[in-house]
């Protein structure tokens, strides 16, 4: 398949007029998939209507079938088409964040979306991109579109066009290269479905922004306890990894300096995953910064874009410093955990 590029220059006026974005909603009608920037990370968007149309996301994922996505909608009155009903918690969450990057999971009307985008659950996943892009898009072709992350299974998300067609190319009917994506983690996906509400993934909202507008909101055990089954199918697969092996340290630079050394020693090539306040610390083969870690926000942004880069290198480990899990820390250490398959070695 020959997979399009479509440059969207995302500070246009009129976007739904937009030859490419009108070009891009034409291939979504006919239940084609697309890659769309979101100001999270490029989604592989197609039909949530359409059994054909959402087969073809997991397939050009690899995305195991038993991990249900996430319904992209660009105003509230699609929702009432197949969301049974909309809880005062819910409602409140929207208010205060949508457009943006907070996922909710509501009771799912039957017969209306294809089974196979919410996995057969008796529930659905909801959220309004903060993207012009994605909106002009979505408002184009009228269908509520299913998303995930446009990666392959396993891989970082995708953070700009070029990581899209890293994975994608010739898998996919195009991509909308809208340029890089800005909070750089996925959104946090909230369970509203109970009167507590539940964080079952951390993302762009933290969990103080939401109790701030609806009051107690609890976090799945699963994000800290490995043994417990997680509400979200999709937290149980190991995700974002970079090629070699990556170890999370946490302890002073010197203790980590000290075993970059040791894997020299053996001859082996050390990358290291800083930040600009310590990048010039490390003597290693590769040491990438990202981010600045007084601002966690940027460290967000650059994540999966540094974890991609060390695959253009020929490191054979990777050390990588550890984070607050305040804030948006708190998606930033479930993403680094997850990426390192939870190896963490500790002073
Ligand atoms: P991604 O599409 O890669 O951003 O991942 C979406 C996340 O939302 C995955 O972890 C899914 O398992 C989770 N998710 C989607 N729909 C539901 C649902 N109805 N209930 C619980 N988790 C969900
Ligand atoms: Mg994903």
């Amino acid at each position: 398949m020959n997979t399009k590029v479509w440059k969207v220059d995302k500070y246009v006026d009129n976007l739904v007029n937009n030859p490419q974005v009108v070009d891009a909603a034409h291939f979504l009608r006919e239940n084609e998939v697309v890659a769309l920037p979101t100001e999270t990370v490029y989604g592989l968007g197609g039909n949530a209507e359409s059994d054909e149309a959402v087969a073809k996301i997991f397939a050009a994922k690899g995305r195991p079938s038993d991990n249900p996505l996430i319904i992209h909608i660009a105003d509230r009155e699609q929702l009432l088409r197949f969301v049974a009903e909309v809880p005062a918690k819910a409602e409140i969450l929207m208010d205060a964040f949508w457009p943006g990057p907070l996922t909710v999971i509501f009771k799912k009307k039957e017969g209306v979306l294809s089974e196979k985008a919410t996995a057969g659950l008796a529930t659905v996943a909801v959220r309004m991109p903060d993207h012009p892009v994605a909106l002009a898009l979505l408002k184009v072709c009228g269908l509520p579109i299913a998303a995930p992350s446009a990666n392959s299974s396993g891989k970082p998300s995708p953070t700009n066009a070029v990581h899209v067609m890293d994975d994608l190319n010739g898998k996919i009917a195009g991509v909308l290269d809208g340029g890089a994506t800005g909070v750089g983690v996925e959104s946090t996906v909230v369970d509203c479905t109970e009167s507590v509400p539940v964080i079952l993934r951390p993302g762009g909202v933290t969990k103080e922004q939401l109790e701030a507008v609806i009051g107690e909101v609890r976090v799945d055990p699963a994000l800290t306890d490995e043994a417990a089954k997680p509400k979200a199918p999709g937290m149980k697969y190991r995700h974002y990894a970079p090629n070699a092996p990556l170890y999370m340290v946490s302890g002073t630079r010197e203790f980590l300096q000290g075993l970059v050394e040791e894997k020299r020693q053996e001859g082996l090539q050390v990358g290291v995953l800083t930040t600009v306040e310590n990048v010039e610390f490390y003597h290693a083969d590769v040491v990438f910064a990202c981010g600045r870690r007084a601002e966690l926000e940027t460290v967000a942004t650059a994540l999966y874009d540094t974890l991609r880069r060390f695959n253009e290198t020929d490191v054979d480990i990777i050390y990588s410093e550890v984070f607050s899990s305040t804030g948006v820390g708190h998606a930033i250490m479930n993403r680094l955990q997850k990426a390192a398959g939870n190896k963490l070695i500790t002073e």
